[in-house]
């Protein structure tokens, strides 16, 4: 009996790919998944560590609350009880002196931030009300004005450099992965309003206790595997064939083809065009000139000692180039371990790495950790790694947030996921799965699918009555 079922290729195996996959098999679609690594995951991925064989992030990934598909994208998979949720943030102030931010659990949002504001002690009274005004203006401005960044517009509204530096950037450059000066205000509104402002659980950390390689091999492979979804792994996509008419064939590395119904390349933007066969590139223009999107840098400092050198499983140094540590296990198990107790630093908008020695980095970050954290001064370090991704995240710039193509194509065949497509939200992991939600959703449309009564993409946070109100 012949399969009747849409074929869809899927070509990509990050998370815009991996959710296209999941949510195109789950409504009865052939599928077939392709990963040129031979790790799924992408840019959110492990490596080896050669000293213990164990699977360690290339860098902490984190999520928020507000990243409902991608929290929903977790319990589909079996993977959310993998994941920890932070509701007390710590922060480390200039001086060493520790604030915790825990909104209250009953106030309406936004005013639930309040008090947790209150208690962030490296910001004077006069400072907090600055920016608390600052955030009200900014939730009530739809239509962004004129400002060619968020350090613009922040300069515009009277933002001091101390503010800047101690509250601002300390947010938006971890959100974004992107410096105030480059980002846009729309970006940060993005940021402030969906991540904070809108609704009391949306600024919770989930945090993954166990390496993300783990999470796409234990859960999302199991889970797509149970569901039928071929993934061939190794296996690069070295050409799509076709016309504006309609994609004919993936042309694999090792001179294969495969013809399938519907095509979604799940790539980054910068690898997107360069799959496309000539006919197709002519049909797209505008895809090949997203190939030039800025990108912006994020390393990873890691660091073995032998011994804990804080009790606490994350902290934000404010004012320093560390800017979130990340203890991996102190809260799950106490006692020796045999590579040392590991600390992962994440620096983002890391630019001004790139003209240092790894030795000078690790110094650096090392004094840091000595400074916020008494007991790091008389531990060892075993061995440090920095690792860095220059193009992990697009830059959120005004004018190419504008460009950002939709998941539908001029080609009939052809749709495209990917953090950088259309999502309104910047390069996050939940970008990335709404995005292969919306790709999802766009193929079924085209196999004649009514998808408006089974939505695949979860609603955001439902807004409180006070932030409905104050948030226009
Ligand atoms: C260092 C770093 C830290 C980050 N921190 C966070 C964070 O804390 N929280 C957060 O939400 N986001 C974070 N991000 C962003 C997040 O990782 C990305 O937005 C997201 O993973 C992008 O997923 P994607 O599927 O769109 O793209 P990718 O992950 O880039 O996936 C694309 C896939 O396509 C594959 N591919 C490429 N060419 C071919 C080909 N020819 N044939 C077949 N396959 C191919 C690639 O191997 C890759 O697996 C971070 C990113 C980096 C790099």
């Amino acid at each position: 009996m012949s399969d009747s079922r849409p074929r869809v290729a899927v070509v990509g195996g990050g998370l815009a790919g991996l959710s296209a996959a999941l949510a195109l098999a789950e409504r009865g679609c052939a599928v077939e998944l392709f990963e040129s690594k031979r790790n799924l995951g992408g840019r959110a991925g492990s490596f080896v560590d050669k000293a213990t064989g164990e699977a360690i992030d290339h860098c902490q990934h984190v999520a928020m609350g507000c990243c409902t598909n991608y929290l929903d994208f977790c319990r589909r998979v079996g993977a959310f009880e993998s994941l920890r949720r932070v509701r007390t943030l710590h922060f480390i102030g200039p001086d060493g002196e520790r604030s915790d931010f825990s909104p209250s659990r009953w106030l309406p949002a936004p005013l639930h931030l309040a008090a947790a504001m209150r208690r962030l002690r490296f910001l004077s009274l006069r400072e907090r009300i600055s920016i608390g005004r600052a955030l009200a203006k900014l939730a009530r401005q739809r239509a962004a004005p004129a400002a060619k960044s968020v350090g613009e517009w922040l300069r515009r509204e009277g933002q001091p450099p101390r503010q800047i530096e101690r509250f601002w950037s300390v947010v938006l450059v971890s959100a974004l992965g992107e410096e105030i000066e480059r980002a846009s205000l729309a970006a940060a509104r993005k940021v402030f309003v969906d991540g904070f402002m809108a609704a009391r659980e949306a600024y919770e950390v989930y945090v993954p206790t166990i390496p993300l390689a783990a999470l796409y091999d234990e859960f999302v492979a199991r889970r797509l595997g149970e569901i039928g979804v071929a993934i061939h792994r190794e296996t690069a996509v070295e050409r799509i064939v076709g016309t504006s008419m309609g994609v004919d064939s993936l042309a694999l590395r090792d001179g294969s083809r495969r013809t399938f119904d519907h095509y979604v390349l799940a790539v980054p933007w910068s690898i997107a065009p360069k799959l496309l066969d000539d006919r197709l590139r002519a049909a797209m223009p505008h895809l090949v000139r997203l190939s030039e999107m800025p990108a912006a840098p994020i390393s990873a400092v890691h660091l073995w000692f032998d011994r804990a050198i804080s009790p606490l499983d994350h902290a934000v140094l404010i004012g320093k180039l560390s800017q979130w540590v990340f203890a991996h296990g102190v809260s799950r198990e106490n006692g020796e371990r045999p590579g040392g107790w590991h600390y992962q630093v994440v620096i983002s908008a890391s630019r001004s790495l790139a003209a240092r020695r790894n030795e000078d980095i690790v110094a650096t970050v090392r004094g840091e950790l000595e400074a916020a954290f008494p007991a790091a001064r008389g531990a060892a370090l075993l061995r440090a790694r920095v690792v860095t991704d220059r193009d992990a995240v697009f830059t959120p710039t005004a004018d190419w947030e504008a460009m950002r193509p939709t998941q539908t194509t001029p080609v009939p065949n052809l749709f495209l996921a990917g953090d950088w497509t259309a999502t309104g939200w910047p390069a996050t992991m939940e970008g990335a799965v709404r995005s292969g939600r919306l790709a999802a959703e766009a193929v079924l449309c085209k196999a004649g699918r009514d998808v408006t009564h089974d939505p695949i993409v979860a609603p955001d946070l439902p807004r409180g009555w006070l932030a409905r109100w104050l948030i226009k």
